[in-house]
């Protein structure tokens, strides 16, 4: 075993930002994404991720889904150098049926994005995945887009930031003008004019620098009207509104807001900027054992995300790995700590923009993913020799219960082992009730049947009916193990065991729950359980 003592471990680990965008579907995650590839020099025009998707689409069908659905339904990282940063961007699903995969997602990260458009403000997707990286309280940089078109008043936008989020909002450039009388921006932080360039999309703006709001300067490139109005509003700001602290943003009391285009590539460079600057270099991350420093000479690392059969071609399987600590390198044995089994990490990969490359190196704050056959699940631990059990990646109980049989009998068998991959990968909750045969798949939002459907026909070729189930709600059941048979027992038809054998109690009301609680306080129902 080597121990990586490597002298530039910590420039290496401050150099990095690990991050996600999260927004309503619409805002323009997808744009701004782009164009942070494109600053970043990893893909060379803006066009080339959806492009790139589309290769990417035809791997799969289900991704054609995902494609005409508008919805993103698979999180991956990707990888890209900005200035002497490292930028791990890592993408999380928009949709609201897909919550539990966001919080995974976001587990994995130090910081986020919140991208909002500037007509509609704060809309219902902005605020859960808010409310989720809240949890956690991440630091979050918010990204008001659109300004090119009709946007509300920008006094307005940042009151209902604060109040419908109830953070402190404090403005890192102004915006001059809006739609089509959108200029530019004023950089509150380092007093520059960022003039939009309205002929290239692709271009960074144009930066005058200014020796504040008062520079005669100011009169040449904005119009007078708007010069009055800009410095009205840049006054009221100053005195009204919270200025910019850095200890009470990295607390995630605060965030800095900066108004832009992302079509435009409009603001863009300011808020990688802000990233680059401000954010958080990679965070120490909790282990049931202790907490893990990134500057930690040994390798240790997490799986937050398992995917499937991203290659139907080699049914091969992605586990998504957020480095915890340490310097890793290709070819290292790490304990695989649930079947305490090294594993040789041979083909590690990076995702750089959309393609994949053999990772030779990672540090603290990277995400590699490790193709394996299974052995790899939501929540591992992987380390150079201690077992830790990394905590706070949960699994929900399922909000919607569904029972599923192949329509073709002589392809039950098939379709448990399918059912089984989708367990492990997270993707539905899979349970097998003590009585009867067949499964009930559970899962957060009604959308994921019809994806996992369409899924289990694609990839293993079996055609699926999901029907109602009489059970309408999962939990866990724990407690003192004489007491958990007895009442398993007395309670057979309500018996289900998860994908990893573990007890959990169906019930069909909320009531069934009540009772339970109320009659055997000994036992303990959960709707969530730590995934390890
Ligand atoms: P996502 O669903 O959040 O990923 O949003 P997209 O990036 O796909 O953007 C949604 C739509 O808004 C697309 O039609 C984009 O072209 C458009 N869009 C994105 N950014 C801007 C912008 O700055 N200004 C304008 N006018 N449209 C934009």
């Amino acid at each position: 075993m080597t121990l990586t003592n490597r002298p530039d471990l910590p420039a290496e680990i401050a150099r990095r930002r690990t991050f996600a965008i999260i927004s309503h579907p619409d805002a323009g995650k997808t744009t701004l994404t782009e164009k942070f590839l494109l600053f970043g020099g990893a893909i060379q025009m803006a066009g080339q991720v959806r492009a790139k998707g589309e290769a990417r689409r035809t791997r799969s069908d289900f991704m054609k889904m995902e494609q005409e659905r508008g919805i993103s339904v698979s999180a991956s990282a990707m990888s890209f150098d900005y200035g002497k940063f490292r930028f791990n961007l890592v993408d999380t699903p928009g949709h609201s049926d897909f919550s539990e995969d966001t919080y995974r997602t976001i587990t994995a990260v130090d910081a986020a994005i919140m991208v909002i458009d500037g007509a509609k403000g704060v809309e219902s997707q902005t605020r859960k995945l808010f409310e989720v990286c809240r949890l956690r309280d991440l630091p979050i940089l918010t990204f008001c887009n659109k300004m090119d078109r009709e946007s509300r008043d920008t006094f307005e936008i940042i009151d209902e930031i604060q109040e419908n989020l109830a953070i402190d909002v404090a403005p890192a450039s102004w915006p001059i003008g809006m739609g089509r009388d959108f200029l530019g921006a004023y950089d509150l932080i380092h007093d520059r004019l960022e003039i939009m360039d309205r002929a290239d999309r692709n271009r960074v703006a144009e930066t005058i620098r200014i020796s504040g709001i008062d520079d005669p300067k100011l009169a040449e490139h904005v119009p007078p009207h708007q010069l009055e109005k800009l410095r009205e509003e840049i006054e009221m700001a100053r005195e009204l509104l919270p200025q910019f602290d850095r200890q009470s943003f990295l607390e995630g009391h605060l965030t800095p807001i900066w108004f832009g285009s992302a079509i435009n590539s409009f603001g863009v460079r300011e808020l990688m900027d802000g990233m680059a600057e401000y954010g958080p270099a990679p965070q120490p991350q909790t282990a049931a054992e202790r907490q893990i420093a990134p500057e930690e000479p040994r390798v240790t690392g997490f799986v937050f995300k398992v995917q499937a059969n991203m290659d139907p071609k080699h049914r091969d399987r992605v586990a998504f790995v957020r480095m915890a600590s340490g310097h890793f390198e290709r070819g290292m044995k790490l304990l695989h700590v649930r079947s305490r089994k090294q594993m040789a990490i041979s083909n590690p990969v990076l995702f750089l923009a959309a393609d994949r490359e053999l990772a030779e190196e990672a540090w603290a704050g990277d995400i590699i993913g490790i193709p394996n056959h299974g052995q790899l699940r939501i929540g591992d631990a992987l380390t150079e020799g201690e077992a830790l059990r990394f905590t706070g990646i949960p699994s929900f109980a399922p909000e919607l219960l569904q029972s599923v049989r192949a329509t073709d009998p002589m392809k039950a068998k098939h379709l448990e082992k399918a059912l089984m991959q989708f367990a492990e990968e997270g993707a539905a909750k899979v349970f097998k009730p003590q009585i009867g045969s067949g499964f009930i798949v559970g899962v957060v939002g009604v959308l994921q049947f019809e994806v996992l459907a369409s899924r289990i026909e694609l990839e293993y070729g079996i055609p699926v009916r999901f029907e109602g189930s009489q059970f309408t709600s999962a939990r866990w059941l724990t407690g003192p193990q004489d007491k958990v048979e007895a009442f398993a027992n007395v309670n057979k038809q309500h018996m289900a065991t998860d994908h990893d054998g573990d007890l959990v109690y169906l019930t069909r009301l909320q009531w069934d729950i009540d009772r339970v609680t109320r009659d055997h306080p000994e036992l303990r129902l959960t709707a969530t359980k730590e995934m390890m």
